[in-house]
């Protein structure tokens, strides 16, 4: 019999087209996202835990300058960079999250050192900055993070010329063989946003949320949209006490209220029988999965 594990993850889903897209970028953008979904699942296939998987993918795209998470991160308005992660452990309810740090190379490993080694839940500015240092991560220049396209980004904001905001988001969500679920999430933010400003992922039951008896989910998108509709923790409703599908699940969550939350709310989720939603009501969401002996799946548009 296969057995069942698996790894689900996103870098972020915008209203790009094709056109907005080279096709050198899509091929970076499809090698990312392999390496991102092979570093948790070597984890997963090894007999290791949801946990560790969602961390490694993470961190792979974090690495990556091509995704909005760690190096190549938006900018603020006042072009710095603030990052924000959680990750949550779906066999304890344990979570850890990180708001508004600054120079912590993976603020996912940050997440979970708060949520391993602290009686909190969410640190933000910095504090989480020096908790980071009491524990030893590796801390960098800003210049570390800043690619210049996402300084141009910035810049364009500024001028009213910006066409879509770069929302590459990462997150990742895995069951491994005993049964756990665990969900993660790593954002530089909006493009231009206010400095302080703080988005969906850090928040658990908006953008992160991970509970073994339901689901797991990584959310993306317009992070204020996604905290109005308390969108992980909605899913994770849905199926509790609707007994909806998961991809029943995630399609109502993510348009729930949409006369008065507008902007994209978009997601990934899983269950403890494995099954997986990849929603979004973007015109793409950057997005792979695999599952025990099957082969990875990547996807970028709809089709
Ligand atoms: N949700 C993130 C935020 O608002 C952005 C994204 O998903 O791309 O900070």
């Amino acid at each position: 019999m296969a057995q069942n594990f698996v790894l689900v993850i996103h870098g972020g889903a915008e209203d790009k087209t094709r056109e907005d897209i080279s096709p050198e970028k899509e091929a970076g953008y499809r090698k990312g996202l392999e390496e991102a979904l092979d570093a948790g699942y070597q984890i997963l296939k090894a007999g290791g835990s949801a946990i560790d998987a969602v961390e490694a993918a993470v961190i792979s795209m974090e690495n990556n300058p091509l995704f909005n998470a760690g190096k190549g991160g938006a900018l603020t308005i006042k072009e710095s960079h603030e990052f924000d992660a959680a990750i949550m452990d779906g066999k304890t309810l344990h979570a850890g999250g990180v708001a508004g740090v600054k120079s912590v190379k993976n603020p996912i490993k940050l997440a979970r050192t708060i949520m391993e080694k602290s009686e909190h839940v969410l640190i933000g500015g910095d504090g989480a900055t020096a908790f980071a240092k009491e524990h030893n991560l590796q801390i960098v220049p800003e210049a570390y993070f800043t690619t210049e396209e996402k300084l141009e980004d910035v810049k364009k904001q500024k001028q009213n010329q910006l066409k879509h905001t770069s929302k590459d988001t990462v997150g990742a969500v895995a069951l491994d063989i005993h049964g756990n679920l665990a969900a993660a999430t790593s954002t530089g933010g909006l493009t231009g946003q206010h400095e302080g400003r703080i988005g969906d992922s850090p928040i658990i039951g908006c953008g992160t949320y991970a509970n073994n008896e339901v689901c797991a989910v990584s959310c993306t998108g317009d992070g204020e949209s996604i905290i109005r509709g308390t969108v992980a923790h909605e899913v994770y409703a849905l199926v509790k006490y609707k007994g909806l599908s998961i991809t029943e699940a995630a399609a109502q969550a993510i348009r729930l209220y949409k006369d008065k939350i507008e902007k994209d709310r978009n997601l990934i989720a899983l269950t403890p029988n494995g099954d997986i939603a990849m929603e979004f009501e973007t015109e793409l969401m950057f997005r792979g999965y695999r599952k025990g002996d099957e082969a990875p799946y990547i996807a970028i548009w709809e089709d």
